[in-house]
């Protein structure tokens, strides 16, 4: 029996793109071949690269506005990396808002390519809150920041206003929400969030603003070599890249980026509702920084802990422990997440409180 997956990645896809993609594997596009044994190169895989980069700036409102998408390697974790690689001057800097465990790691790369200016963190409050009111530096090369926090379930709700670049790690919380996602100069997000299995990474970049670090970057780490290559530098993850496709169809189908978010905040009102109104139940990130994707909480009394634990593994539910750094539970409830699995935790918790 299908389990209810609230894992945070790499987590829950649409029911139709597993179906879909498991007979790809068997038989692709009618082709006798399985999309795992194509040429890269053939014409039906580059007709699947071409729509996933264009559907990817369509459902972000993006086209024509001197964006490209790219579907590339490494992870999130490579684009930490790339970032100060391919937009930090010699001699230049670059500021950093510090919001968690993934935003802290991204600081850490920038370190070795010059001045990292952290202009904020909730470190102090095991990232419990996303800071606000402080000032990005008008002469940094950019400005990095990530938009909702997986770990610790808080979600940047109001972006600051900057006149440099804009760089945003949205790993957890791509396409499912309306932003106006032209003020980013870079958005990058690990697939296996939100979009498709994990292998590729999504890099949606204003082409702009590249070219002008003047350092010498090595050609697989160069966003300037990906475009030019329409995103097939080299063999490109094809089974990746064809399941985020399939992804992107269902969400387009579903009415894009608009139709899910109200399907996302009836969800997340759902659990934090019953969060809010359990007794024996409380939040962990502050309320108004609280992520529609990733909902963090904890029992008040540890000795429900065995009871809970046991019955909502009777309830087929799968992934809610909280990470280690945080403990007690999320629930992260991804846009293909059906609100009957999350009525099903919530049945859980009120049974519990019945109970006990
Ligand atoms: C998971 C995650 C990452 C790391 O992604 P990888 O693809 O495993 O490198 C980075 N940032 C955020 C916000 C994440 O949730």
């Amino acid at each position: 029996m299908k389990k209810h997956n609230f894992s945070a990645g790499p987590c829950i896809l649409p029911q139709e793109v597993f179906e879909k993609s498991a007979q790809a594997i068997l038989n692709f596009n009618n082709s006798g071949l399985s999309i795992l044994e194509i040429s890269h190169r053939s014409k039906d895989f580059v007709a699947v690269m071409d729509e996933a980069r264009e559907l990817v700036l369509e459902l972000l409102d993006l086209k024509g506005k001197g964006y490209q998408a790219l579907f590339l390697q490494g992870g999130a974790s490579l684009e930490f990396l790339m970032i100060p690689y391919n937009l930090m001057k010699e001699n230049g800097k670059a500021a950093y808002l510090d919001s968690g465990t993934w935003a802290s790691g991204a600081i850490k790369q920038a370190k070795s390519f010059g001045e990292t200016v952290v202009v904020a963190s909730s470190k102090d409050e095991n990232y419990s809150y996303i800071p606000k009111n402080y000032e990005i530096p008008s002469d940094a090369d950019y400005f990095h920041c990530t938009s909702n926090n997986t770990i610790f379930g808080t979600q940047i709700k109001s972006f600051p206003q900057t006149d440099i670049p804009v760089v945003c790690d949205m790993s957890s919380d791509i396409f499912s929400r309306v932003l106006d996602f032209s003020k980013f100069d870079i958005i990058y997000a690990g697939a296996q969030k939100n979009m498709g299995p994990a292998g590729t990474t999504l890099v949606v970049v204003k082409e702009e603003i590249l070219g002008k670090s003047g350092r010498t970057i090595p050609n697989m780490l160069d966003y300037q070599q990906h475009i030019a290559k329409e995103s097939m530098y080299n063999t490109p993850p094809v089974f990746a890249v064809y399941t985020s496709l399939l992804t992107l169809q269902w969400l387009k189908n579903l009415g894009g980026v608009p139709a899910i978010e109200k399907l996302n905040n009836e969800k997340a009102a759902l659990l934090y509702n019953e969060i809010d109104r359990n007794p024996l139940f409380k939040g962990v990130a502050a309320t108004e920084d609280r992520s529609n994707m990733n909902v963090t909480f904890v029992l008040n009394n540890p000795e429900h802990q065995e009871t809970f634990d046991k019955m909502w593994k009777e309830a087929n539910i799968s992934g809610i422990n909280g990470h280690r750094s945080v403990g007690g539970y999320r629930a992260s409830i991804y846009n293909a997440m059906p609100i009957e699995s999350i009525q099903v935790l919530v049945d859980v918790m009120k049974k519990l409180e019945e109970n006990v």
